[in-house]
């Protein structure tokens, strides 16, 4: 078992998810990463096999990482994995919320543990600050670190680097991921034993899709500023829901669509979605102790339309519930119980709609005897509505030529952008139902 296995099964074959499992892993350290973040050898391999055992990128068994994690059986019919409660949460600190990407309680949650001692530090994603529209992994370990880290990035960071100063650190730790990322920290368990029991806490941020890192960059560029002259970007800048978001060197700010975030994100997926996204079965971080996703109060008729700007979380293990418990004791955050025939039906049909095309798409690999990830279960057979769904989705293909898409992020930065963007709202009321949660 080597790195060679790993890249003639895995990244060769197009299935690699960038996650850094195996850079992070590697005990003699010698994967790099290519300007892509893909995966190479940069010294001699020992042959040991961590990489491609924990690589999620070729295979996850669900039922499996049921069992281990959960102690249940994995139901395949699932939009929302294994789940305990749902709440919607947001901190007390007025500053750590507003610095969130939705609620700001993933970064509340990896203040209170540090302060309470009981982690020595937090594996996040920050921004490059010699290139800070590119992301990168981040071993946090202040509380001024892990603020700096809030907020989602939409780009591809192999951020699971990291864990090799995790592996050379003392301590418990808190780590931060998106599903791909938390398959392969679960199957670290069974391969890297010591590593493992390091990571104390496994937080999972939900995930339609993400973008390549050219996908912010063109984005920038296309509302005409010189890359030279950002001192930083936001995916998620500029007060709730916030959108990309530039501060040029010289202090001035520059929002750079009025669209609704998710709205702009539904455009860059098709444009700059990583492929092997498209085969990504997991949306809601199946596999966390606590998964986080955006609140949408407009689809609540009632009580909770009052909380705006807060976070969304699937508690699917004891562990998760204890942490929520005590720090809602201390003081740190508020939470609202969210019942299960309450659960945001955005949500799931995102959740529905990202399966849907992935299985059609790995229907249709096994078909054409391509390789495809190893799920192991029995998904069910694409039905019709899903294949034109997805057969609707990837036409956007066409446009992800590099005059074309470039032209398309002009329209949506425009006011034919806007104008789009309300006629397609208009569409979605009459037939998308979220309004009675
Ligand atoms: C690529 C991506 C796709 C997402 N898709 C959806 C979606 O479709 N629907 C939905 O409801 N929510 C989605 N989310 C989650 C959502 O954007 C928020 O991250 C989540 O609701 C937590 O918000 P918060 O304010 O509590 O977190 P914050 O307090 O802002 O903290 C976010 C934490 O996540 C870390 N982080 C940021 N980006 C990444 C990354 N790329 N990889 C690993 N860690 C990261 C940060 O360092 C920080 O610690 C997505 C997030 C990402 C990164
Ligand atoms: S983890 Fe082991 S098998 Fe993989 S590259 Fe490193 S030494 Fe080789
Ligand atoms: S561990 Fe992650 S980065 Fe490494 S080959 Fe597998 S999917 Fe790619
Ligand atoms: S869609 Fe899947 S593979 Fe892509 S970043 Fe999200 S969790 Fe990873």
């Amino acid at each position: 078992m080597s790195f060679s296995e790993l890249y003639q099964n895995v990244i060769g074959k197009g299935l690699c998810a960038r996650c850094g499992i195996c850079k992070g892993i590697c005990p003699v350290q010698v994967i790099g990463f290519d300007e892509d973040a893909y995966p190479l050898l940069t010294g001699d391999c020992t042959e040991c096999g961590f990489c491609t055992k924990c690589c999620p990128g070729g295979e996850v068994d669900f039922s499996r990482l049921s069992e281990t994690v959960f102690g249940a059986s994995y139901s395949p019919d699932t939009l929302e994995g294994y789940t305990e409660n749902r709440y919607v949460c947001h901190p007390t600190n007025q500053e750590c919320r507003l610095r969130g990407a939705s609620g700001g309680i993933v970064t509340a949650l990896l203040e209170y543990l540090l302060e309470k001692g009981k982690i020595n530090g937090a594996l996040v994603v920050g921004m490059n600050p010699e290139t800070p529209y590119r992301s990168l992994g981040v071993l946090a370990t202040t509380v001024q670190e892990i603020r700096d880290a809030a907020q989602s990035k939409y780009s591809i960071t192999p951020s699971m680097e990291a864990l090799q100063q995790i592996r050379k650190s003392k301590g418990k730790f808190a780590v931060v991921g998106l599903p791909c990322q938390i398959h392969g920290l679960r199957k670290m368990a069974e391969v890297d034993s010591a590593l493992s029991a390091k990571l104390e806490y496994i937080l999972g941020l939900y995930c339609n899709c993400n973008l390549n890192p050219r996908g912010p960059i063109e984005a920038i560029e296309a509302c005409g500023i010189s890359l030279s002259d950002v001192a930083r970007f936001d995916f998620r800048g500029g007060g709730w829901p916030g959108g990309f978001f530039v501060t040029r060197k010289d202090g001035s700010t520059i929002p750079l669509h009025t669209i609704n975030i998710k709205n702009v994100m539904n455009v860059m997926f098709r444009l700059y979605g990583a492929d092997r996204c498209g085969l990504c079965v997991d949306a809601l971080a199946e596999y966390a102790d606590l998964s986080f996703g955006d609140f949408w109060t407009f689809d609540y008729p009632d009580k909770f339309q009052e909380l705006e700007r807060c976070t969304l979380i699937s508690q699917r293990t004891p562990k998760g519930l204890e942490l929520l418990r005590e720090a809602e004791t201390d003081g740190a955050i508020i939470s609202h119980p969210l019942p299960e025939d309450r659960m945001s039906k955005r949500i799931l049909q995102m959740s529905q709609g990202k399966k849907n095309r992935a299985f059609v798409r790995l229907h249709k690999r096994g078909i054409k005897g391509e390789a495809t990830p190893q799920y192991s279960f029995d998904f069910p057979p694409p039905t019709t509505k899903a294949k034109r769904s997805e057969l609707f989705y990837s036409l956007f293909t066409l446009l992800r030529g590099e005059h074309t898409r470039k032209m398309v992020l002009k329209i949506l930065f425009s006011p034919v952008g806007v104008l789009l963007d309300r006629i397609n709202i208009l569409r979605k009321n009459i037939f998308c139902n979220f309004g009675n949660n």
